[in-house]
């Protein structure tokens, strides 16, 4: 009897687990045939303006990985950037976006950087500086032109030598942020080690933040605490005219989200990035 239900619960389990691991390979397999040839395998980056919460001028751009598979369709990065950190598939997906938002970035004359996201995983690999070096070369690029966004699930035996190397690519001018700050796992530890210029604040943190007395105490305690360090803000994921006035009496200087911009492709840009480069 209980072999029968030890079975019968292994049929109820096995197929939910089968088809997540069925999924999963699917993806890494499409993902790694895209790789060979990203362009023609359906990978491309958007770009989201990051603005001045007063003035609404571009203070730079976030660069967004999207890929359309052909069998697939459109894949979300949430969806397929963990399978490719699983599968070891994250170091050359990233060492493509790279290039692609410094080359974009090098034919733009772009005069704000171009933020790109990293994965801990890239910056644990040995020949990741390297890397970056390279890249900011080939495309005659300095490093205050780019930035990048590290997010935590850092181990920490790892973040005393990520905190490390990306000291030498601070010393550079390479901008460094720490993306999705105030959710998951992220912590006023790990901002004191790494290297960081630039703080993102998560949209979780800000949804309620045009109606809630609460949620602005706690914002405007996290822009004290960034000022406090002398961290730039970015706050992500702002999506209404309320939420931007409220952030800008808190004092929050640089805003990114549907309100003012969504991610588009580079083509939609340009019209921005030239008036940009016109100002004086
Ligand atoms: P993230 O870096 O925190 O990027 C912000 C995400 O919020 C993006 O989702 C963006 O499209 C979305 N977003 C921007 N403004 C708003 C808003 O006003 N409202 C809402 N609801 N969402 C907004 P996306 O493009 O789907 O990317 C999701 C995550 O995937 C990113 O979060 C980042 O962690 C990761 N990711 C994206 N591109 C790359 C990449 O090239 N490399 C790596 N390693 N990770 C990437
Ligand atoms: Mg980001
Ligand atoms: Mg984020
Ligand atoms: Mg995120």
């Amino acid at each position: 009897q209980a072999k029968r239900e030890g079975k019968n619960a292994v049929r109820f389990f096995a197929p939910t687990l089968d088809v997540a691991a069925h999924t999963q390979l699917r993806i890494e397999g499409h993902l790694r045939r895209a790789l060979d040839a990203p362009q023609t395998g359906g990978l491309h980056l958007h770009y989201q303006p990051q603005v001045d919460a007063r003035t609404g001028q571009l203070v730079g751009l976030e660069a967004l990985v999207r890929w359309t598979d052909q069998f697939l369709g459109a894949v979300s990065p949430a969806r397929f950037i963990p399978v490719a950190e699983d599968s070891g598939l994250i170091q050359p997906l990233g060492a493509w976006v790279l290039n692609e938002a410094c080359r974009q970035a090098a034919a733009w004359g772009l005069r704000v950087p171009v933020a790109v996201n990293v994965s801990p995983l890239e910056v644990s690999q040995d020949d990741f500086i390297a890397g970056v070096y390279a890249t900011l070369r080939r495309h005659g690029l300095s490093g205050p032109a780019l930035k990048l966004e590290l997010t935590e699930r850092l181990a920490v035996r790892d973040l005393h030598l990520a905190a490390r190397r990306l000291s030498q690519l601070r010393a550079l001018g390479v901008h460094l942020s720490l993306d999705d700050f105030g959710m998951g796992q992220s912590s006023v530890s790990t901002l004191l080690h790494l290297p960081v210029d630039e703080l993102k604040l998560d949209r979780s943190l800000i949804t309620g933040v045009a109606d809630s007395a609460l949620d602005q105490r706690v914002v405007g305690a996290l822009l004290a605490l960034a000022r406090g360090l002398q961290l730039r803000v970015v706050v992500e994921g702002v999506e209404t005219g309320a939420q931007l006035e409220a952030l800008r009496d808190l004092g929050c200087e640089v805003v990114q989200g549907y309100l003012t911009g969504r991610p588009a492709p580079p083509e939609a840009l340009n019209a921005l990035v030239q008036a940009m480069n016109t100002e004086i």
